[in-house]
């Protein structure tokens, strides 16, 4: 059943293998609802199976430290930008900050610039050995899934997700319990990869950096995600892209690596080693996402409204 809108038909349309980390050997398939033509991945391994497709390694878990140091500036740079294009959505200035899925607490740190308190700052992560550190440094840390969290209801006036939706099991009852946190005219921001994009499409058949095979359960478009947000009771302010880079990147590494067989030649596109491309498909998003093409990343802003008075 669609996870987005419960439609009963599906079509296969994409498949293929871990080729990122090579957790396992398994062919992995994604299906399109019928409807909505949301995507998910379907079968998925199974919930024992997650401390093997999330080894320790795992990037999102170590990126500061793999990443080469002008590419984490760069990205500090696209942060910046990223936050004050969120902060305009704001009806007031926030009093507290969620993010779900902080990491190393890059936007908890950016949060903290601007201003707001550390006690104000909230970070979830499932990983704990990446939040020792926040933790010491009087963030406020969880460290558990976001639909296990006993977090305080209509408390925060931003929260923040990124990238992570596309991993959860079910989005509705993540995103619902997102709404039941946020404060009345509270603001929520998801970025997600979008199946709409160009490099999704050129990419389609199995190669596309944005299926990350088996560790992506959902993939959305802007309607997909629109519909998740509204049907959750959530007003969607605005959306916009934000530059795919790493997709772009991951696309042609597989695609050369497994598809042509050329694994030296892949490494030039691998987002952790290769700055001269990394560099290139930042600045082309960048432009096509200025000139309103839709990139592999939907950054969505939804509000909860407010009572009446
Ligand atoms: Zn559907």
């Amino acid at each position: 059943m669609c996870p987005v809108c419960g439609h009963s038909k599906f079509t296969a349309f994409a498949s293929g293998y871990d080729y990122e980390l090579e957790t396992c050997g398994n062919e992995w398939h994604f299906v399109r609802c019928d409807d909505c033509e949301h995507s998910w991945l379907n079968p998925r391994p199974h919930e024992s199976t997650l401390s093997v497709i999330y080894p320790p390694h795992y990037y999102a878990y170590d990126y500061e430290g793999r990443v080469n140091r002008f590419a984490r500036m760069g990205k500090r740079q696209l942060d910046k930008a990223k936050f004050k294009g969120i902060l305009k959505h704001l009806s007031r200035t926030p009093k507290n900050y969620l993010d779900v899925g902080c990491g190393s607490g890059r936007y908890l740190h950016h949060m903290h610039s601007l201003g707001l308190e550390r006690q104000s700052i909230y970070g979830l992560e499932i990983d704990a050995a990446q939040t020792a550190r926040l933790a010491e440094e009087q963030f406020n840390i969880i460290n558990c899934r976001i639909e296990d969290a006993d977090l305080p209801e209509n408390t925060f006036d931003l929260i923040t997700m990124f990238h992570v939706l596309e991993h959860v099991d079910d989005p509705k009852v993540v995103v619902e319990h997102l709404f039941r946190l946020l404060s009345p005219g509270g603001v929520l921001v998801i970025e997600t990869p979008n199946i709409d994009s160009l490099d999704a499409r050129l990419f389609s058949n199995t190669y596309w950096g944005g299926y990350h095979i088996p560790r992506h359960w959902n993939l959305f478009s802007v309607d997909s995600l629109r519909r998740t947000l509204e049907d959750s009771g959530l007003q969607v302010q605005a959306h916009r892209f934000q530059t795919g880079h790493s997709f772009w990147m991951y696309s042609f590494h597989h695609m050369l690596g497994y598809g042509v067989g050329w694994k030296r030649m892949a490494q030039l596109f691998n987002p952790f080693k290769g700055l001269p491309f990394l560099l290139g498909f930042t600045a082309l998003d960048l432009v096509r996402s200025k000139l309103g093409f839709s990139t592999s990343a939907i950054l969505m802003v939804a509000r909860k409204s407010e009572p009446l008075t």
